[in-house]
């Protein structure tokens, strides 16, 4: 005889004022608190001094090369998919200054950039998000060569991840196998339902700092009917989803295609701009620029992100080994989806679509794969 089994209830239900005492309590600990919150017409991610700014009642409306924030009815807070910024803008920052020199009474003095970084509380953190997290780690801190920055604003984190009720156009993590569920990694999981029975998030630990917060804060049960209507609203988030990666082995994809010709019809769309990589959460390429004052008293080195996209990335003696759109764009699309496996043990894209969002031109890097894929799986002989 088979039976069927009903997940027990786990975790706890706050409300709307449970998850302002999460902010307060986070910050009362000595945590910056950074989350959601509306800016310059886009949902950005910024320091909350409190719950209130949190983007209730704000969506967005996404497609290739579009981003439009929404107005909803029904007051929810994280029903929204990716903007401009990920969690890296704070881990792995665009501008860190390494040192500085100045020189003094003919004496030079070479100081570095010691200052402790905030101790981060990530409030919102997306399951695809939760993802590039880890893939940054690997990149970061998981080699020979740790990047200390990274390191001090990675290791005191505390990571709430919201998991994803209402994907964007653009979004295609459950084809990555990266939400919309949250995965491992968080200290705190929340699932924001918003129904008959109110506006409500029921909560989970993953952590025992987490579970030293949830204790504080003012929950009731979670019943199984609270879980289950949670766990529904996830996987019908997962049905959601508009857009799909091709379902095959991308690093064999990526591997067999390399002279396809699709390559050259999207380098006669591709500005070259490196948006795509600005936006997205798992690049971490960084080059230095080292500045002066007109005295030659003062000079100062930074660490900048950089782009595979700009000429000057992979310039040599004798000029860029990268001279053409085609071979940039290549190079990008392959590292993401292919050689990141063998450099990195997982693939550099977690699906979040904000390439194909905030790409001037709509390139779209599922309608890519896509093509990839009809041309390796074209009749033998077929140009
Ligand atoms: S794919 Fe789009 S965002 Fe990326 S470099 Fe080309 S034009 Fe810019
Ligand atoms: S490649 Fe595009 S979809 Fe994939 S993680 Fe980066 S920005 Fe997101």
């Amino acid at each position: 005889m088979s039976t069927t089994t009903t997940p027990a209830a786990e975790g706890a239900v706050i409300g709307k004022d449970g998850l302002a005492t999460l902010v307060d309590l986070l910050r009362a600990r000595g945590f910056t608190v950074v989350g959601p919150t509306v800016r310059d017409g886009a949902i950005v991610l910024a320091e909350l001094e409190s719950a209130d700014q949190l983007p209730y009642g704000w969506g967005v409306e996404l497609e290739a090369g579009h981003y439009r924030l929404r107005e909803r009815e029904d007051g929810a807070a994280f029903a929204h998919a990716a903007g401009p910024q990920s969690w890296k803008t704070f881990l792995h920052p665009a501008r860190v200054r390494q040192w500085r020199a100045e020189r003094s009474d003919g004496q030079l003095v070479i100081e570095e950039d010691d200052t402790p970084p905030p101790r981060f509380a990530f409030l919102g953190v997306r399951p695809c998000d939760l993802r590039a997290i880890a893939v940054q780690d690997r990149v970061l801190t998981g080699g020979r060569h740790r990047d200390p920055v990274y390191q001090g604003r990675r290791s005191g984190a505390f990571l709430v991840a919201v998991e994803c009720t209402e994907p964007g156009a653009t979004c295609f993590c459950a084809s990555m196998g990266t939400g919309p569920a949250a995965g491992p990694g968080y200290d705190l999981a929340l699932t924001e339902l918003v129904d008959a029975d109110g506006h409500r998030f029921w909560i989970r630990s993953g952590s025992p700092e987490g579970a030293d917060i949830l204790a504080a804060l003012p929950t009731s049960a979670a019943s199984e009917a609270v879980c289950e209507t949670a766990r529904q609203a996830v996987a019908s988030a997962a049905d959601r989803m508009g857009r799909t990666m091709p379902d095959t082995d991308l690093r064999r994809l990526m591997a067999g295609t390399l002279d396809a010709p699709r390559w050259d019809d999207v380098a006669s769309r591709c500005l070259t701009c490196g948006n795509c990589t600005m936006v997205c959460p798992t690049c971490y390429c960084t080059t230095t620029e080292d500045v002066t004052d007109l005295t030659g008293d003062h000079a100062e080195r930074w660490r900048v992100w950089d782009v595979c996209f700009d000429l000057d990335f992979s310039q040599l003696h004798g000029g860029p080994v990268r001279p053409s759109a085609r071979s940039r764009y290549r190079q990008w699309l392959t590292h993401k989806l292919g050689t990141w496996y063998d450099q990195f043990g997982s693939s550099g894209c977690v699906g979040c679509g904000r390439c194909i969002v905030w790409c001037p031109v709509a390139i779209d890097i599922t309608e890519e794969a896509a093509a990839l894929h009809d041309w390796a799986d074209r009749p033998d002989g077929e140009p």
